[in-house]
C-alpha cells in the first residue's frame, strides 16, 4: 500500500458553519510575538507591537490657531472698541520666551508660540489696525484660536495602542510626538502555491485541457501587505509525493501557508492526505459557504496551513471569510476593518437553502435611505471570474432563507481589491 493510500483514511469531518469555521482557524493560530524597531519611514502599513510612548507634548507649547493678534481678555473688559498697541511680533519658529507687556497685543502667526500672559488669538480678519494700534470692537472669549500645549497628545502618554496598523496619518502623530524609531511585529511569513496539473502561467501557450492560473496572481495580490513576508512555490501538479514535500518544506518556513486546490474528495485532489502524512492537525474540513464548501484548515508543525478551493471565486471568497481574519491575528492586528454596509436587494432570487451565500453585487442607485440598491452579477458558478471582477461588494446571504425579494434589506461586504 503506497504510503499516500495509507494516509488516507477516514476522510470525514462535520459540515461548519462559517462563523465557526472562521472562529476555530483563528483559534488555531498564534499571535505574533517576535518584534522588531523601525524607523517611521520604514513603518508604513506595519503593525505596531508596543504603545509608542510620546516623547513630548503634542503642541510642545501653546500656539496660535490663526494668523491675527495675541491679547490678554484681561485687557478687555468693559464698553468697547479698545485700542491697544502693538507691542511685539512673533511668527512660527520664533524660539524667544515672550512676556505679552500689559495693555498690549502681539501681532502673530500661525503656529507661532503664545507670549506668557496673553490668552486668546484675535483672527487678523476680525481686527483693524490703525497705525500701530489695534482696533478690537469685540472682545474674544479666554483661549480663543489657541492651541494648547499637549491637547493632541501628552508627553510621557501612549500615542497610539499596540495591534494598530501604521497608516499615513498615524506615522505623522508620532512624528509629531517626537518618536523616531517604533517596535512593530516582525512581519508575517506567508507561504503559497496552486495546485492543478492543469495549470499554466499566463505568458506560455496552452494546450487542450489545461487552464491559466488565475488564483496565484490573486491571491498573491490579496496577500501584498507590509505586514507579510511571501514566499511564492507556484504551481505544483496533482502528485501526492511532490504535494506532501511542498507542505513540509512551506510549513517549516513560514508562519501560514496557503494553497489552491485539491481539496475536494476527488482522486485527484491529494491536499488533505498530504496533510495527514505530515501528522496535521485538521481543524475544518468543510463549511456550509457558496462558493467554497470544501476548504482545509490544519496545522503542520508550527504553522497554519489553509488549503483554499480551486475555483477562483471560491478561493476569493473562503479567503476573505476564513484565511484573510486569521492572518491579521497572527501578524498581530486587532483592528478590524468594517465587516458590511447594509443594503437592498435590487433582485429577486429563489435559492436552496443550508448554505451562507456569497453573490457578487453591483449597485448604481440608492434608496431613500442611501442604502445600496444591489444587482447580482452572474449566475452563481463558482468558476466564474466576469461577476467578481466587476463586483462592488459581496452580497451575504443567510443559509436559511428560502429566496432573496427585492426591497429585502441585506448585508454587503464591500470590494476594495
Ligand atoms: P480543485 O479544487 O483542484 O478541484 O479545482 C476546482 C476547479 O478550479 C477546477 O476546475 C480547476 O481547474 C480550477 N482551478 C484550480 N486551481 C485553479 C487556479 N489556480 N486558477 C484557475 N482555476 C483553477
Ligand atoms: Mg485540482
Amino acid at each position: 500500500m503506497a504510503q499516500a493510500d495509507f494516509c488516507s483514511a477516514g476522510k470525514t469531518g462535520a459540515t461548519l458553519s462559517v462563523d465557526a469555521a472562521r472562529l476555530r482557524t483563528i483559534a488555531a493560530v498564534a499571535m505574533m510575538r517576535e518584534t522588531e524597531v523601525l524607523p517611521l519611514d520604514r513603518a508604513l502599513g506595519r503593525v505596531l507591537a508596543e504603545p509608542p510612548l510620546a516623547r513630548v507634548n503634542l503642541p510642545p507649547f501653546d500656539n496660535a490657531a490663526m494668523d491675527g493678534y495675541a491679547v490678554s481678555t484681561r485687557d478687555l473688559t468693559g464698553e468697547g472698541p479698545w485700542r491697544l498697541p502693538v507691542s511685539d511680533r512673533v511668527a512660527a519658529g520664533d524660539t524667544r520666551s515672550i512676556t505679552l507687556r500689559p495693555g498690549t497685543a502681539a501681532r502673530i502667526f500661525t503656529g507661532a508660540p503664545i507670549p506668557a500672559g496673553a490668552d486668546a488669538v484675535i483672527m487678523q480678519e476680525r481686527a483693524h489696525r490703525d497705525g500701530d494700534m489695534l482696533i478690537v470692537s469685540e472682545a474674544p472669549r479666554a483661549a480663543l484660536n489657541i492651541r494648547r500645549r499637549g491637547e493632541d497628545r501628552r508627553a510621557g502618554e501612549p500615542a497610539l495602542p499596540s495591534g494598530h496598523l501604521l497608516t499615513a496619518p498615524r506615522l505623522a502623530l508620532l512624528a509629531g510626538t517626537g518618536i523616531a524609531l517604533v517596535s512593530a511585529f516582525r512581519k508575517l511569513r506567508v507561504g503559497l502555491f496552486s495546485t492543478g496539473s492543469e495549470l499554466q502561467e499566463p505568458g506560455s501557450p496552452l494546450r487542450h485541457g489545461q487552464i491559466y492560473n488565475s488564483n496565484r496572481v490573486m491571491l498573491r495580490a490579496l496577500l501584498a501587505q507590509p505586514w507579510i513576508d511571501l514566499t511564492d512555490y507556484g504551481i505544483l501538479r496533482d502528485d501526492a509525493g511532490a504535494i506532501r514535500a511542498a507542505i513540509r518544506r512551506a510549513a517549516e518556513a513560514n508562519d501560514i501557508v496557503i494553497s489552491s486546490g485539491g481539496v475536494s474528495a476527488g482522486e485527484e485532489d491529494h491536499i488533505l492526505d498530504a496533510l495527514r502524512c505530515e501528522d496535521a492537525t485538521l481543524d475544518v474540513l468543510k463549511v456550509a459557504i457558496r462558493p467554497g464548501k470544501p476548504l482545509t484548515v490544519g496545522r503542520v508543525g508550527g504553522a497554519l496551513y489553509v488549503g483554499l478551493p480551486g475555483n477562483p471565486y471560491a478561493a476569493a471568497v473562503t479567503f476573505g471569510q476564513i484565511a484573510r481574519p486569521a492572518l491579521r491575528k497572527a501578524a498581530g492586528l486587532s483592528e478590524m476593518p468594517e465587516p458590511w454596509i447594509p443594503a437592498v436587494a435590487g433582485f429577486d432570487y429563489p435559492r436552496t437553502t443550508g448554505r451562507r451565500e456569497y453573490i457578487p453585487v453591483t449597485w448604481d442607485q440608492r434608496d431613500a435611505m442611501g442604502r445600496p440598491v444591489v444587482q447580482r452579477l452572474g449566475r452563481g458558478a463558482s468558476a466564474s471570474l466576469g461577476p467578481i471582477a466587476m463586483a462592488r461588494g459581496i452580497a451575504v446571504i443567510d443559509p436559511d432563507m428560502p429566496h432573496v425579494s427585492a426591497g429585502q434589506p441585506l448585508q454587503v461586504e464591500p470590494l476594495f481589491e
